[in-house]
């Protein structure tokens, strides 16, 4: 069958491997559920994107870690050392960011609903760039920069009225969405103009987000033309140059094999062939430009391994897998009803002769991780390997009907180690007051 990637392959005794490791062996070892991902993969997307980023668009450009992805503190030490920046959303990744010794100068705070302890954090911190979503928010940052005698760095986040087509929940471009001031309606003018009288923040460009899983450069394109064009706008309505621009994240990743594969070194390079031709045409200068990408750094890397419980087929109706994990592990399909490649580890080359409902074992009917999903004829004992789970899955996590979030064991060159431990029963209950 297709294992969609290269770091995934079938070894001598017939078993699915991970970045050379044995993926029935990790199981037996680390207890299941557990995540794990291969750690050559992720690099080698860092510097794919770092490298692209540098030759397309010049040395100052910066590809950030969008964290939210998958957040724990080797992840920033990963980033940290591969040369990227980073993208935090809340105080907890911030925490974690510096946990792990990631440089706050390389920090973009991000988030629609910053709270005044968030923001005051993050500027003791000294968190490099501020990426600011609202009027009230503007207001919070200067007066509390004010009482810290602080001057901070900002981006604007504005909409750029896209539809990249994905799923609603994760497109964030349109004009009705929760984030950042919209064009068309003269709010991100208004904000600008608001940033620019304020004396504790300086303004030193634009973001953009347009949404998430996207394969097409067009939206990224579209995107660009619209923020060149408000940067000409606001030039000659204020006067102001914005010398940086964010283009956000969002490129896709294949989750079975009826999804398009990107040559994301080639869509940087198109990008930048559009940006550059956009700000020549508008006579402005060109910006440093930023990139944002989470998913895209981290998916491919990471699969998911269960053990089988329960085989069960209604006839006329289906069969019903059951795993030792489910929503609280991977809450995509009850959220997105996202589409995954399952297979079973202990004979990936088997056909895969059967069409199942692979289920959780939370007290919900909505606990599933796919229906319809091919699989080899599956058995009790038998370990379930599902692929494509580096983003947003562990980052998603919960403890629904109390189940203990699994371990995280990073592979590199066929050796493993656990980078975040699997939580204990104690670990539960540890903030329960009797
Ligand atoms: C989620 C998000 C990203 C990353 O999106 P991916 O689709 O994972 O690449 C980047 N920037 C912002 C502001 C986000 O909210």
């Amino acid at each position: 069958m297709d294992l969609l990637y290269p770091h995934l392959t079938v070894n001598a005794a017939g078993h699915l491997c991970i970045g050379g490791a044995d993926a029935v062996e990790l199981a037996r070892q680390y207890g299941t559920p557990l995540y794990v991902m291969d750690e050559e993969t992720v690099r080698r997307q860092c510097r794919t994107y770092r490298q692209a980023a540098a030759e397309a668009f010049g040395p100052d450009a910066l590809p950030l870690y969008a964290s939210k992805a998958l957040c724990f503190a080797g992840m920033y030490k990963i980033a940290a050392e591969e040369g990227l920046g980073v993208d935090c959303v809340s105080g907890g990744e911030l925490y974690t960011a510096r946990y792990a010794g990631f440089p706050a100068g390389r920090i973009y705070f991000h988030g629609n609903n910053k709270t005044d302890r968030d923001i005051a954090d993050a500027l003791d911190m000294g968190v490099g760039t501020f990426v600011c979503d609202n009027a009230e928010e503007l207001t919070a940052l200067d007066r509390i920069a004010g009482e810290k005698g602080k001057v901070q760095r900002i981006l604007l986040r504005i909409t750029p009225g896209i539809d990249p087509h994905t799923h609603k929940a994760i497109s964030t471009g349109r004009v009705d969405s929760k984030f950042g001031s919209a064009i068309e309606t003269g709010q991100a003018m208004e904000i600008v103009k608001q940033a620019l009288s304020l004396p504790h923040v300086v303004l030193c460009g634009f973001h953009c987000h347009v949404g998430s899983q996207i394969f097409d450069i067009q939206p990224f394109v579209d995107a660009a033309r619209i923020m060149t064009d408000f940067i000409a706008a606001v030039r000659a309505e204020t006067g102001f140059l914005a010398s940086e621009l964010n283009l956000g994240g969002g490129l896709g990743v294949p989750y079975t094999e009826y999804d398009r594969t990107v040559d994301y070194a080639a869509a940087i390079r198109n990008m930048a062939a559009e940006v550059r031709s956009l700000c020549a045409d508008r006579n402005v200068p060109m910006p440093r430009v930023i990139l944002e990408p989470g998913r895209s750094l981290v998916a491919a890397s990471g699969i998911t391994l269960y053990t089988v419980g329960s085989v069960k087929t209604i006839p006329g109706f289906r069969t019903y897998v059951s795993v030792d994990g489910g929503m609280p592990d991977n809450p995509r399909y009850a959220l997105y009803q996202s589409r995954y490649t399952a297979l079973i580890a202990d004979r990936p080359d088997a056909p895969q002769d059967t069409r199942v409902t692979i289920a959780g074992r939370c007290c919900e009917s909505g606990d599933l991780i796919g229906e319809d999903m091919p699989l080899q004829t599956a058995a009790r004992g038998d370990i379930l390997a599902v692929l494509t789970t580096g983003a947003y899955n562990y980052s998603m996590a919960s403890n629904y009907n109390r189940l203990p979030r699994p371990a995280v064991v990073m592979v590199k060159d066929g050796q493993a180690r656990v980078v975040v431990r699997r939580e204990s029963y104690e670990d539960l209950v540890r903030n329960d007051i009797l």
